[in-house]
């Protein structure tokens, strides 16, 4: 038992109770324990990896105290603004620490903890027959163990031959001493760091001269960081405004003296441009960039990690997760397209990067920078509410003009004679037109509407999912209806499976379809679609995009991920095939996403020397977000939609907190949403708490692979003041065991 003067810390075990408990740290580890350190403590008769913290346990019984069993490092690693960041984040989302620590300390940082050498045994020599002799009367299982080990190639794990042959450790080492046997020490294979941004395209950086615009945004971010404390700024930027040049001017500044700095991207994939511009930037100061992102295998994660926590890394990009960096001496974190919904990460915990950006710059003091064309009415917001600095540049570099913009009525207009209902005229001659410019051109497809259903004109019958309340969408390919969600399949029949019309077929713009359609129009151009297929083949991706940028390549034609960051400057036409789907969906935020959507994708074209234009397909020429788009009229569109916003309590005037109630039985699930519902405004009320609760009511998607949701919305002022509450009244709540509920705070995509 530990003496009442040993020196105690307190330990929060990652995976066991949500309290830290108290341990003692025998002599041998002292001064590796202090707070931020991992190590492994001994918990209900397991060993479990713990994070030392300080000060939160209430009352210490030296009496029951436990040894730590070992420190994984020499130093802390999880800095104190992380500590700080893992228990704000746990209480902002209602996420459990659990889950919070596991995703600050990554899987294969915690799995280091297995040792690292293994030791093995050999013979020395080979044994003489009277050796042989002396060992099988005197010890016969030790002769065992020569034998054995004579037919092995090479050396064997120790406690293998123990448990193998029975062995004691003692009987081991004796025939060590004898000088039989030998003891090999052997390191364990280990993956080994590889720089992932190698792979990237090397991109010349030219030495360029600022903008006005861009210099006076760079001035006002040097004073911020003159001042060395937390000062959010927004970077509203037009696409192509030498945005990224500014953050990497302010990285590098930072980098010279000293600091570090993490820069976010919505998906590392999607954005290797600035990742290679990055990398061509830093490697000219001997820096080495940690690339983060979730095709790194265990290894690369644990070195990029571990070389963070260690300081011999000062930089990371990479997507939202890389805000938890372990990095020493923060003093920067850039948010590239701040508006990007993949900041928010879908499973618990439920985290938005950008917040978490905004809120770690805060504890750390260090400037924080977020980036967009078209940010969210939030970040906005919080520009006239908390005094985020605004940086504008209105202007493209060497300005260029911004893109002229054609609206094309759909009701009205006249379809080109091979565009099968989905290209316009106008688009087509355009195309027409840069394929003889010897110019390239980009067509987008909305995400949500990229798919084509089976439908019967005669009856209306559309083809769903049995299991999910959703279309099934037709693959031309293998000549299936496929369920996006389940993975549920079909072979379609060949009349209407209802009232067996023959005119039963597939109807909408699938990038494939759109693929056919312009190939008809422009025979001779090479064509390329980009859509969730060739996405998720890493190379394919990559060489598509290059052969694009070589002019190997005439069109792409792709989904609107392709909206995010590309630059290539012979585009010149930039076609969005349906702009309306955005509008059609059940989310207080369509109009701002097509509006977004339409300024980004616009951004495409004319990155170059020559003019661009785009073309925007709309059944809804009128509605005000394609209207503003038009004018790329920020300032008009955000006061409309701020006043809406107003009107209905959306965010950004009152935080939105959903809570899902899901389970096999439909009427189970309403019934005890409803309950509870009832059950909490009247004890919120009690305690003086000022929330408008709406629902429960059927989710959009009502049911996903049999299981049926069902939704409330809480309408909050200040979630941490509320939340804890409502949490802890759940926790008393008899909820039914086949309904399970989660609850997402300030949800994006609804
Ligand atoms: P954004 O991030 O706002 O889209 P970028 O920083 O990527 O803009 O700049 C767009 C292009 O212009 C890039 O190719 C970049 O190298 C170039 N660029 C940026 N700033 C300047 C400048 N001051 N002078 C000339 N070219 C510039
Ligand atoms: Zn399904
Ligand atoms: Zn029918």
């Amino acid at each position: 038992m530990p003496e009442a003067s040993a020196h105690i810390i307190e330990v929060l075990p990652i995976g066991g109770p949500e309290k830290p408990l108290a341990y003692a740290v025998p002599a041998r580890l002292k001064g590796c324990t202090a707070p931020g350190a991992l190590v492994r403590v001994p918990l209900l008769n397991r060993s479990r990896l713990g994070l030392v913290c300080e000060g939160l346990s209430e009352e210490i019984d030296p009496a029951r105290l436990k040894f730590v069993h070992d420190a994984l490092y020499d130093e802390p690693v999880v800095s104190p603004d992380l500590l700080k960041l893992a228990l704000w984040l746990s209480r902002y989302y209602a996420a459990s620490l659990e889950s919070v620590l596991e995703t600050i300390v990554p899987a294969p940082v915690r799995a280091i903890m297995a040792p690292r050498t293994t030791r093995l045994l050999a013979l020395a020599h080979t044994p003489t027959p009277e050796e042989m002799d002396a060992l099988v009367r005197r010890a016969p299982r030790q002769a065992d163990l020569v034998r054995f080990l004579e037919q092995q190639q090479g050396p064997v794990p120790r406690s293998l031959l123990m448990s193998r042959l029975k062995l004691s450790s003692p009987s081991c080492d004796a025939l060590v001493k004898k000088g039989l046997l030998k003891e090999v020490v052997q390191e364990d294979a280990r993956e080994v760091y590889t720089d992932d941004l190698g792979e990237e395209e090397a991109l010349p950086t030219k030495e360029v001269t600022l903008t006005e615009e861009q210099a006076a945004a760079l001035a006002d971010i040097e004073l911020s960081l003159d001042a060395n404390e937390f000062r959010p700024h927004l970077i509203h930027g037009v696409t192509g405004s030498g945005k990224t040049e500014i953050y990497l001017r302010a990285l590098e500044r930072v980098v010279d003296e000293g600091g570090s700095v993490i820069f976010l991207v919505p998906e590392v994939a999607l954005t290797p441009q600035t990742v290679g511009r990055l990398r061509s930037r830093l490697s000219k100061r001997g820096e080495r960039v940690v690339v983060w992102h979730s095709h790194l295998s265990a290894g690369e994660r644990a070195d990029g990690w571990m070389a963070m926590a260690r300081g011999e890394a000062r930089v990371v990009v990479g997507a939202r997760s890389a805000i938890f960096a372990p990095l020493k001496n923060l003093k920067l974190i850039i948010v590239d397209e701040e508006h990007e919904p993949a900041y928010k990460q879908a499973e618990s915990p439920r985290y938005h990067g950008r917040d978490v950006a905004v809120y770690r710059s805060m504890l750390c003091g260090a400037v924080c920078l977020l980036g967009s064309a078209t940010p969210a009415l939030e970040s906005l917001y919080n520009v006239e509410t908390k005094s985020y600095r605004l940086n504008r540049l209105s202007k493209r570099v060497d300005d260029r003009q911004l893109p002229s913009v054609h609206i094309v009525d759909m009701k009205r207009e006249r379809l080109s004679p091979q565009g099968a209902a989905t290209i316009s005229s106008i688009l087509a001659d355009k195309l027409l037109e840069r394929f003889e410019k010897q110019e390239q051109s980009i067509l987008f497809l909305n995400r949500r509407g990229y798919s084509t259903r089976m439908i019967c004109p005669d009856c209306s019958y559309v083809a769903e999912c049995p299991h999910c309340s959703v279309t099934l969408t037709y693959h031309r390919t293998d000549n299936r209806l496929k369920c996006h969600i389940c993975g549920y399949q079909e072979r379609p029949t060949k009349g209407c499976p209802k009232c067996g019309s023959a005119k039963y077929r597939g109807i909408g713009f699938g990038t494939q379809r759109i693929e056919e359609t312009v190939q008809k129009i422009v025979p001779r151009a090479r064509i390329m679609r980009l859509d969730t297929d060739t996405m998720s083949k890493k190379h394919l991706f990559r060489k598509i995009l290059s052969d694009f940028r070589t002019g190997k390549l005439d069109i792409l034609v792709g989904t609107q991920m392709l909206a995010k960051g590309l630059d290539f400057p012979n585009v010149t036409l930039v076609g969005m095939v349906d702009a309306d789907i955005a509008l059609h969906v059940p989310d207080f935020r369509a109009a701002e996403r097509t509006f977004q959507l339409l300024v980004q994708v616009a951004g495409r074209a004319g990155r170059g020397d020559k003019a661009g234009e785009v073309v925007v397909q709309t059944f809804m020429p009128h509605s005000p977000p394609i209207q503003y788009a038009r004018r790329a009229d920020f300032e008009g569109f955000l006061q409309e939609e701020l006043e809406q916003r107003r009107e209905f309590h959306y965010p950004p005037f009152r935080h939105l907190v959903r809570h899902l109630f899901r389970g096999r039985n439909p009427e189970k699930v309403a019934f005890f949403a409803e309950q509870w519902s009832r059950q909490l405004e009247e004890r919120l009320e009690k305690l003086g708490h000022n929330v408008e609760i709406r629902g429960p009511v059927a989710a959009p998607l009502e049911k996903i692979k049999d299981t049926y949701r069902f939704h409330l919305w809480y309408f909050v002022g200040n979630v941490s003041r509320i939340l804890p509450d409502i949490v802890a009244l759940r926790k008393d709540f008899p909820m039914d065991e086949d309904v399970v509920d989660v609850l997402d705070v300030d949800p994006v995509d609804l």
